[in-house]
């Protein structure tokens, strides 16, 4: 089966097992399957440059033997670091590059909401005002670009196999659309080592409980715990209102949303409320918040 295939393959089966879940657990049973932006959601699930990424990672394990290959066979050395691990067995593969990648992704994660010009990328994924298992893939083409290459790249010049890229990838997918899901699973004492639907239901949320906000982690909670950016409240309760401070004023198309982060970089200035970085909008949005719950 063409590796585009078996990836569309796992996508379906991965997001039929989530929507059952859901439909057995949901944290708000009152949420519609078809929500508010749900066509569009089904557009960034389809034309999700993930898979385009991925993909470029997975041939880039091709070009890398090609290459090791043509370097022996014209009797010039390989560089050391190509293939260092891939002698490596593939779970011991597969835990090391999935902690690796994860921690990789933390920081980006951060830096998307930490720098106002990458947070202008990112604001698409937290304009979400509900959660379920769609809302994963709301993301601008221009992070994942910045996410998937970025963090792929090594992973193919150390050597890693491409079934341990392949099976890495779907259990991040998995693991994306389960935090995402309309569900209320902290995961017991394994919260501290997995993140999950709960914890990343306050990543979405718009009171800040740090300066950059707060539950970064990807497939893992373990960096927010150890770097103290986890925000766990007890008792557990929903977050009042997901998303950020000045959401009606953010475009509503796909169009609009694609082009806006290009569009807004401008000039900050006091008479200009549109252009807020996460760290004031949502600074600004904490009393409000605090008001209400
Ligand atoms: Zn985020
Ligand atoms: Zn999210």
């Amino acid at each position: 089966m063409p590796l585009y295939l078996k990836f569309y393959f796992w996508l379906l089966l991965i997001s039929a097992i989530v929507f059952s879940l859901e439909r057995f657990f949901a944290r708000h049973p009152q949420q519609e399957i078809v929500r508010h932006d749900f066509g569009q959601d089904l557009f960034w699930m389809v034309f999700n440059t993930q898979y385009v990424s991925w993909m470029l990672a997975i041939m880039g394990v091709y070009l890398a033997r090609w290459l090791n290959t043509a370097l022996f066979h014209f009797h010039f050395p390989a560089p050391e670091s190509l293939g260092l691990i891939a002698h490596w067995s593939l779970p011991l593969q597969f835990v090391v590059f999935l902690v690796l990648k994860d921690f990789l992704e933390w920081n980006i994660h951060r830096s998307l909401h930490r720098f106002p010009w990458l947070w202008e990328l990112h604001k698409l994924h937290h304009s979400s005002q509900q959660l379920d298992w769609l809302a994963t893939f709301r993301a601008h083409w221009g992070e994942m670009i910045i996410y998937k290459f970025v963090i792929y790249v090594p992973l193919v010049i150390l050597g890693v196999d491409d079934r341990v890229i392949f099976a890495i990838l779907v259990f991040s997918l998995f693991m994306q659309e389960l935090v995402h899901a309309n569900l209320d699973w902290g995961w017991g004492p394994l919260r501290y080592v997995l993140n999950s639907p709960r914890l990343h239901a306050w990543h979405h949320s718009v009171e800040m409980h740090g300066r950059e906000g707060q539950n970064f982690g990807i497939s893992l909670a373990l960096w927010d715990w150890m770097f103290r950016t986890a925000y766990w409240p007890a008792p557990q309760q929903p977050p009042a209102k997901l998303g950020f401070l000045e959401m009606e004023i953010y475009p509503r198309s796909v169009w609009a949303r694609l082009w806006h982060p290009l569009l807004s970089r401008r000039p900050r200035t006091e008479a200009d409320p549109s252009v807020n970085s996460p760290n004031e909008s949502k600074k600004k949005a904490a009393p409000a918040q605090s008001q209400s719950s």
